[in-house]
């Protein structure tokens, strides 16, 4: 296969993108391609290929690949089914093994980018023409890819307020200034980003938005369609590429209403009843949206699989990029997720499977939120998030509020009570320390047993520190068994996890998100 030859196009009738070739990097303008492999766009069929560093794949030892995977929406009958990789045999639409295993581009595999098109022509129908997909590593790479590509060192780059802390991370590394943009409960603020835009006096001009539309990374924000055309307009009056960084957007969620929720996983009805809100991709004319999917929250995080879909000019500097760095995700991981998808799911499976994931996390959220409406009132305030895994909390420290020492207090005693939540330091954008207090909980992976221990325990520990009267919540804490021993456990824990200690230790939270906990 040749994979320079992977043109996903769009149907003619649609305008061409703007160019944006003019931001780039000066390294990444000109040529994408070396002169060699300019003269071999089209090789014949009968082409004798020795000019490859290709091993020969005889001596690949792994001769098959079979993984037992989930029938989504399955009635007990057929709970689950096999796929199955042969090494020299294509299996309806997947590459063999030994395509896999081989050397091949920095696009990704081609049923593995056919498929992602397909589903992003159904998705998001793009509006312009010459768009396309490439694979990506995840997210984590993808954003790396697309700052490299238009940011040099000095340069700034729009952030929300309060934003996920691996791109805050590879900022601070590529010496690249986040902006940080005001957010409300539906996410970045249009009025804030217009105004930061038309007040910017910086050394060099503000091209790049970095933005988390969908279950923001840490807010839980969801933006409305409303507001997403708001900020697409200033991005076009300013002129700016929008980097949409959007791994929850299939985890959308229903409203949330306290004494009727979708609480068991075998109602399947929920993910359905709500459609999709749009996403910037899809409101994109222009072609100045980068859209960045994952796999890592809606199949598995290590798969390391994801996607970018883009004007193909732009992708093709990706490609230039990835084919000096991870090249493309293992070929096992982008066979697996493709035989899973093209050949096993398909996109009913796909569907259904989404489906499912949105019930469980709604159930997740309800429940959280109820314990939430239970034991923290007046001790915290929040937003229901709409999408993703996390809820953001405004913790009230009442008399302490003035405290500059009340939120690393209530770190040491939530830890010492035996719960753990992401501090909102580790989340923060702007060069000072804020003065308000934030709390991230994750309600994703947590036994959902557990939710109500967990927030008697914090509870317990801001009633604590603030010095407001517990009553009921601190006499649920104290009744909370493991709270009272939790010490010991917090001992124990320590002796066994000396690598994850910096998670609990409130000063080490930034090396623990760095490193990709985040
Ligand atoms: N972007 C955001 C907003 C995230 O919350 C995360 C993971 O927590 C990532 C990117 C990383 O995703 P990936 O696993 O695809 O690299």
């Amino acid at each position: 296969m040749n994979t320079d030859q992977l043109a996903f196009n769009c149907p003619p009738s649609h305008a061409s993108p703007k160019d944006l070739g003019e931001f780039f990097v000066p390294s990444m303008r000109g040529p994408t391609k070396s002169a060699f492999k300019s003269i071999m766009v089209n090789p014949i069929l009968t082409m004798i290929n020795m000019a490859g560093g290709m091993p020969n794949p005889n001596t690949f030892p792994i001769l098959q690949l079979q993984a037992r995977v989930k029938t989504p929406g399955a009635t007990s009958s057929q709970p689950e089914d096999t796929l199955t990789i042969e090494k020299k045999r294509r299996n309806k639409t997947t590459e063999c093994l030994d395509e896999l295993l081989q050397y091949s581009g920095g696009c990704g595999l081609e049923s593995y980018c056919s498929f992602l098109y397909n589903h992003t022509q159904r998705t998001h129908s793009p509006q312009y023409a010459d768009w396309g997909v490439i694979a990506s590593c995840g997210n984590t790479d993808a954003i790396d890819k697309a700052l490299s590509l238009f940011c040099q060192p000095g340069d700034s780059v729009l952030v929300e307020r309060w934003s996920f802390p691996g791109t805050l991370s590879k900022l601070a590394i590529a010496r690249l200034k986040p902006v940080p943009v005001a957010l409300d409960e539906e996410g970045m603020v249009p009025a804030d980003l217009d105004r930061v835009c038309s007040e910017w006096g910086g050394a060099t001009p503000l091209r790049v938005l970095y933005v988390i539309p969908t279950g923001q990374n840490p807010t839980g924000t969801t933006m409305s369609l409303a507001r997403r055309k708001s900020i697409y307009a200033v991005a076009q009056k300013h002129n700016l590429v929008i980097i949409e960084d959007d791994p929850y957007y299939f985890l959308q969620l229903p409203k949330f209403t306290s004494n009727q929720g979708y609480d068991t996983v075998t109602d399947r009805t929920c993910g359905q009843q709500q459609a999709l809100v749009s996403s910037l991709l899809s409101l994109d004319t222009d072609g100045r949206v980068i859209r960045l999917d994952s796999f890592s929250k809606i199949l598995a995080p290590n798969l390391r699989c994801g996607w970018v879909t883009a004007p193909q000019y732009i992708l093709d500097k990706i490609q230039i990029l990835s084919e000096t760095t991870t090249l493309q995700p293992s070929g096992l991981s982008q066979g697996l997720v493709s035989k899973l998808l093209n050949d096993t799911w398909g996109m009913d499976g796909w569907d259904a499977h989404i489906c499912e994931l949105r019930a469980i996390y709604t159930a997740r959220r309800n429940h959280f939120v109820r314990m939430a409406e239970k034991h923290l009132s007046g001790l915290v305030e929040y937003t229901v998030p709409l999408a993703g895994m996390f809820m953001w909390m405004r913790v009230n420290f009442g008399a302490a509020s003035a405290d500059p020492t009340a939120m690393t207090r209530l770190l040491y005693k939530m830890n010492e009570c035996g719960i753990m939540m992401a501090p909102g330091m580790s989340f923060n954008s702007t060069a000072t320390l804020p003065s308000d207090h934030y709390l991230r909980a994750a309600f994703a992976l947590v036994d959902i047993d557990m939710f109500e221990p967990a927030l008697l325990r914090l509870a317990h520990a801001i009633s604590t520190i603030s010095g407001q009267s517990a009553s009921v919540n601190d006499e649920a804490a104290t009744n909370d068994a493991s709270c009272s021993s939790s010490k010991y456990e917090i001992r124990a824990y320590v002796a066994n996890n000396t690598d994850k200690v910096q998670l609990i230790a409130p000063v080490g939270f930034n090396v623990a998100v760095a490193n990709g906990r985040g």
